[in-house]
């Protein structure tokens, strides 16, 4: 395989890959982008279109293609002649089919970090992230307020139990097909994402590396 401009991290909501993706793109020097960040972004500022997403976002259904697209595009075509790193995008065949259009040399290398529904189910209700600066933890003594930056650590509406299995049904509907499109490409390298994450990192730098030195 040709050196790859664009690393897709796949898995399912809280496998793990927002933080890998995040420790990757600063490892090896390429642009992060997150579609998820994007859209809470927009949810935030309160504009009629992030409204829309957070109706969407918090009940665990994916955003429209006819809204993403747009905001995605713009942004991908920044990042069109540099490396980089993908979280949570693309979310499902018609999103895949998008990105190869704005990237048509098609090298992509994809990592699907597998963990299983029940550790799914069991951090997504202990996640909680910062309301200032987006530190991302696993509460296991209650902690409250994030020792990096002193915000306060919040529960994302759509990590909230009733809306958990929805996200992990949606994921499997909607997302897991596109690891079947890239696995006929041979573009994809399964990652355990059940081990801590610092071994989930060295498992991932190994799949990586590799290719980066061609
Ligand atoms: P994430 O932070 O990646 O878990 O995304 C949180 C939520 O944002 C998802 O449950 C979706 O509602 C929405 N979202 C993120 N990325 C996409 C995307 N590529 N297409 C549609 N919706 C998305």
């Amino acid at each position: 395989m040709e050196k790859p401009q664009v690393i897709i991290l796949l898995g399912g909501p809280a496998s793990g890959k927002g933080t890998q993706a995040k420790i990757l793109a600063e490892d090896i020097g390429y642009k992060y982008f997150g579609t998820g960040d994007l859209l809470r972004g927009e949810a935030e500022r309160g504009t009629e279109l992030g409204k829309k997403f957070a109706k969407l976002m918090d009940v665990g259904e994916l955003v429209p293609d006819e809204f993403t697209d747009p905001l995605v595009l713009t942004k991908l075509n920044e990042l069109k002649n540099l490396g980089v790193v993908l979280d949570g995008y693309p979310r499902n065949l018609e999103q895949a089919a998008t990105l190869q259009s704005v990237f048509p040399d098609e090298n992509f290398l994809v990592l699907n970090i597998i963990v299983s529904e029940k550790s799914l189910l069991k951090r997504m209700s202990s996640r909680r992230i910062c309301d200032k600066c987006g530190k991302i933890i696993t509460v296991k003594n209650d902690e409250k307020i994030c020792d990096f930056c002193g915000g306060n650590f919040i529960q994302r509406v759509d990590d909230s139990p009733k809306i958990l299995e929805k996200r992990i049904k949606t994921y499997n509907t909607r997302t897991a097909p596109i690891i079947a499109y890239y696995r006929e490409q041979d573009k994809v390298k399964d990652i355990d994402g059940e081990p801590p994450i610092k071994e989930v990192t060295k498992e991932i730098q190994k799949a990586v590396k590799g290719k980066l030195t061609d």
